[in-house]
Parts: C-alpha cells; sequence; structure tokens
C-alpha cells in the first residue's frame, strides 16, 4: 500500500495534477467552492491548451 495515493482509477496522473493545480490557481481568484468557483475551473478546464495536457498523456 502506498501512503498519500489516490485510491481508484488514475487512467491519466498528469491530468489528475493539472487538476489540482488548476484548483489552486482557480482559489486566488475565488476563495470558496461555489458556482463561480466550479465555472472558472471548467473555463479553464475546456480552453484548447488544458486540454492538450489533459488529453496528452
Ligand atoms: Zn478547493
Amino acid at each position: 500500500m502506498k501512503s498519500g495515493s489516490v485510491t481508484g482509477c488514475k487512467p491519466c496522473p498528469r491530468g489528475f495534477w493539472i487538476t489540482v493545480v488548476l484548483h489552486e490557481v482557480t482559489h486566488f481568484v475565488e476563495r470558496e467552492h461555489n458556482t463561480r468557483f466550479w465555472q472558472l475551473v471548467n473555463a479553464h478546464a475546456e480552453s484548447p491548451r488544458a486540454r492538450g495536457f489533459l488529453g496528452g498523456c
């Protein structure tokens, strides 16, 4: 058992980290997990550059 590892399927570790970074960066703009926060996350996640990261591993 690895400590601190994410359980469940992990098809794209790189994409996972991009998501984590995106999450943290978005917190600079919106501190709470409200609708606006997730709209910002989704807006970035759907950008061509982010998709290149997410789908490129
Ligand atoms: Zn958060």
